[in-house]
């Protein structure tokens, strides 16, 4: 289904549908995936296993360390979209059907009424608070979001008051922030905020005799965390540190992540990367559950609260189908085209429901 919504508006989404690529060097992963296989293929998707053979032979970029692959999943109808122009077109569509989008309001509180007479003792959301942030010069306005974002706190300086929004339905899609939210009207998430950094990596150097030619290429995720792309005239290449110490933290390491995590993992599988270097690169956050699979559905204990967060490092992937399986719910009252009904929050009361994802970069 993504996939055909993203061929549809292939131009105007950047999508390269030009395949993803997973390396396996262990054994129990690479028999996952072969297992995983049977299922995307009733979908549809021609995913190709491959051996280590074929996988040099047909991505001869990939001319080191090779006696470590055990073999590849190549999934041809995968790809690369612009997460942005992704969001801008969500944004659009809304607003031509009515929808308003209030910019720069924090949701700072939350008011709920108990329902009278209903069964149990449902809780009805009434309105959020919210505090609009001033937007000042570029500089103010960074340090202003930062603080926001990252402590939760809004500057005093910067709220130009506070307003009330009744609500008829409230979805707490707030990504890596939604227990922020989730915390407010007493609900625990078990979702955490992990840092992930990505960079752009120079593959045209002068002292680069013939450069590295990525054409026709996708998404390569080698089996040391590595995963990279062609991106514009470079390569955008990030590596999942394990372990990393949840937080929100949104600090780049620089040169160091590209010298220490990103050039010796790409120089040990392809040759073509000994001489590239390092552009610039950013880190944001994944909102990582137990199981490493997103929570969507309705918050038990209230009548008109829902949630679609935690995606864990696929929430753009999965935003379309996500996006349809909460409307028919929130129209419906019941998931109707998309059933969405094994990410609600309630498996993680047992964990024979979790929906485990092995496979994830
Ligand atoms: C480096 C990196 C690489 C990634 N690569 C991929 C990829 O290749 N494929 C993929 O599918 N996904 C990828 N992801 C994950 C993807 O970006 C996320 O899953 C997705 O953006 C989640 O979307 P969301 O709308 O749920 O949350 P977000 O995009 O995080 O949106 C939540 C919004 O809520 C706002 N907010 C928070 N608290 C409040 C409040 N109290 N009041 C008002 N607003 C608030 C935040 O400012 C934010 O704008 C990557 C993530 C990172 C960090």
């Amino acid at each position: 289904m993504t996939l055909d919504f993203f061929l549809e508006h292939k131009a105007q989404f950047g999508f390269r549908d030009r395949g993803y690529l997973w390396l396996y060097a262990d054994a129990a992963l690479y028999a996952r995936a072969i297992e995983k296989r049977r299922l995307q293929n009733e979908y549809g998707l021609g995913v190709e296993v491959l051996d280590s053979v074929e996988v040099r032979k047909r991505f001869p970029i990939l001319d080191r360390s090779m006696h470590e692959i055990l073999g590849a999943t190549f999934s041809p109808r995968d790809g690369l979209v612009n997460p942005n122009a992704v969001r801008a077109w969500y944004r659009a569509e809304a607003e031509q059907l009515g929808v308003e989008f209030r910019n720069r309001h924090y949701i700072g509180g939350v008011e709920t009424e108990r329902m009278v007479g209903s069964a149990g003792s449902l809780r009805r959301v009434t309105a959020v608070q919210v505090i609009e942030v001033r937007r000042g010069s570029p500089d103010d306005e960074s340090g202003a979001v930062r603080e926001i974002l990252v402590t939760h706190r809004v500057p005093s300086e910067s709220a130009l008051g506070e307003a009330r929004i009744q609500c008829q339905a409230v979805v707490n899609c707030l990504g890596a922030w939604a227990p922020t939210f989730s915390a407010k009207v007493g609900v625990p998430d078990p979702t955490v905020p992990v840092r992930r950094q990505i960079c752009l990596v120079d593959v045209h150097r002068e002292d680069m005799a013939d450069g590295v030619s990525l054409d026709n290429l996708g998404m390569i995720v080698d089996p040391s965390g590595l995963y990279f792309h062609p991106e514009g005239p470079y390569v955008l290449a990030g590596y999942s540190i394990p372990d990393e110490v949840p937080g929100f933290d949104f600090d780049y390491d620089g040169a160091a992540f590209f010298e220490n995590q990103i050039w010796p993992r790409l120089a040990h599988r392809c040759s073509s990367f000994e001489r590239c270097g390092h552009v610039r690169g950013w880190s944001g956050l994944y909102a990582v559950t137990p199981d490493r699979s997103g929570i969507a559905g309705g918050v038990a204990g209230f009548s008109n609260l829902f949630e679609a967060h935690s995606f864990t490092g696929r929430g753009v992937m999965q935003s379309y189908g996500v996006g349809r399986g909460m409307a028919g719910l929130i129209a419906a009252g019941a998931f109707d085209e998309v059933d969405l009904s094994p990410l609600t929050r309630a498996r993680f009361e047992e964990a024979g429901r979790w929906v485990r994802e092995e496979l994830h970069i």
